[in-house]
């Protein structure tokens, strides 16, 4: 299980800040596509190759809508953020700002934390100059040993507090990971087992379309001698394919409630996303598209994998009247729209309706993992490349720039999969406008597909040494 690291503290003290410097080399997401600029929140990490999943909690928001949230709701939101930390992260890293006094609410939440029993790190954030390093003293008092000084803005004290925290993580029994180890296993053999996860937020409906998946078709080939059952893999067999879900920790609990703040919670159904090929996001189809929804997509792109939307509980719009299926469609329509609208950035992902309940369109929701398994793992034939490449430069040329410089695109090849990489040879890489780049995009999915993955288009000059 991979560590749950959150970072916690005041408004302004930097905590996003701190969180992109960890995670800020990672950024995948461009920020010129629509709905993508809002911040992150979850980031994959490593600190001293222990895995970790890093949270900001400035960044979490909760309830339907934020926009419409007064300041109280705000604050009140900051709590909810501390005490979701508190319940799921293995180790804290409390944040404060140096030139900030500290108030009684400071202690108050301090005491909150130690309470918890979980390992808090004080971390104190502005330390420009080594005067401001000696004030981390003043913050002893709150109980949590020595601070650890940083500049976050300026990457000051952040590969100290990395290798406190590797430290900390190593005696709570997180294992380092062996460079290289399975990465790329099994890359490119698409018939090996699909690994699969079913996200979203509590309540969603998680594990009852798990259970509804399982209980339904299903050779569940866990007595079979070589395969696996254990607490979080459960494999089975369907369509002539294997796959393997990766369970989160709980989830296949059915009927457990989940009380109080615990139930704002995503942090360890995203846990599994780095493990898995295509994450199936579920989407509770009564309260629309919401804010975590987009988070978790959002993570899914930046760590490249497959991604399926689930907008689940449809049958709570089926009625006993004659309009019943006008209802239903009336609904879907608007989701679509909303999905449209919200989540603008993954127009390629397929949508499924389902109700986990009625088990209905769960077989669908396989079917798509298995295409989207298979476009991930696509290797498009090289001759077939190169003439998508004429026909499409042929109909739109790259525009030429404010220099003068007529850019030209020569050619392209496949470089891998998961998810499948083009990289194009051309004049000068960055004349290549990045709306010409969104066109190449969309033209090769136009003609060779790649449903539910991201595709990765890289642009080399003509005489580069790495070539
Ligand atoms: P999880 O937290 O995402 O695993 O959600 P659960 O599977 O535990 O379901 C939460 C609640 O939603 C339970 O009361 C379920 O009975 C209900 N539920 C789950 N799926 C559906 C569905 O398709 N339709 C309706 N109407 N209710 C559902």
């Amino acid at each position: 299980m991979k560590a749950i690291v959150a970072i916690v503290g005041r408004p302004n003290t930097g905590k996003s800040t701190l969180f992109n410097r960890f995670v800020g080399h990672r950024r995948a997401i461009e920020s010129d596509i629509p709905g993508t600029t809002r911040d992150r929140v979850f980031g994959e990490v490593s600190f001293e190759n222990i895995p970790a999943l890093l949270v900001d909690t400035g960044g979490l928001m909760f309830g339907k809508d934020e926009k419409g949230q007064s300041e109280e709701s705000i604050e009140a939101n900051v709590q909810e953020q501390s005490h979701i930390a508190i319940s799921e992260a293995d180790l804290i890293l409390y944040v404060l700002d140096v030139r900030t006094e500290m108030t009684v609410d400071d202690f108050r939440a301090a005491d909150t934390l130690r309470k918890s029993g979980k390992k808090v790190i004080l971390v104190v954030n502005k330390c420009d100059n080594p005067h401001f390093e000696d004030m981390k003293y003043g913050f002893f008092e709150l109980g949590f040993g020595e601070p650890v000084a940083v500049t976050a803005l300026h990457s000051f004290g952040v590969d100290e507090l990395c290798e406190i925290v590797a430290k900390e993580l190593k005696c709570m029994g997180f294992k380092a990971e062996v460079q290289g180890d399975e990465a790329g296993v099994g890359a490119g053999t698409s018939k090996r087992r699909i690994k699969i996860a079913f996200l979203g937020r509590p309540n969603t409906g998680k594990s009852t379309m798990i259970n509804g998946i399982l209980g339904k078709k299903m050779l569940v080939v866990s007595d079979v001698p070589g395969t696996t059952r254990d607490s979080s893999n459960i494999d089975f067999e369907y369509g002539g394919r294997a796959f393997t879900l990766v369970d989160t920790a709980g989830i296949r609990r059915s009927g457990t409630v989940e009380s109080g703040i615990e139930k704002f919670s995503v942090l360890r159904s995203i846990e599994a996303v780095s493990e898995v090929d295509v994450c199936v996001l579920l989407i509770d189809s009564e309260e629309g598209v919401t804010n975590q929804d987009c988070h978790i997509s959002e993570y899914v792109l930046e760590e490249k994998k497959g991604l399926i939307l689930a907008v689940n509980k449809m049958d709570l719009f089926r009625t006993e009247d004659s309009d019943s299926e006008k209802k239903v469609e009336e609904r879907q329509h608007q989701l679509i729209h909303e999905l449209g609208d919200k989540m603008a950035y993954v127009p390629w992902t397929p949508v499924v309706f389902t109700s986990g309940k009625r088990r209905t369109n769960l077989i669908p929701v396989l079917d798509n993992a298995i295409e989207v398994f298979d476009a991930r793992n696509m290797q498009v034939d090289p001759s077939s490349l190169a003439l998508w490449l004429d026909r499409a430069t042929e109909k739109h040329q790259p525009t030429q720039g404010k220099d003068k410089k007529a850019p030209k695109v020569f050619s392209v090849i496949q470089d891998g999969t998961e998810p499948p990489t083009f990289v194009f040879k051309c004049n000068d890489p960055k004349t290549i406008h990045f709306t010409y780049q969104r066109y190449l995009e969309n033209s090769l999915r136009e003609a060779f597909g790649f449903t539910g993955t991201g595709i990765h288009l890289v642009f080399k000059g003509p005489k580069r040494e790495d070539d």
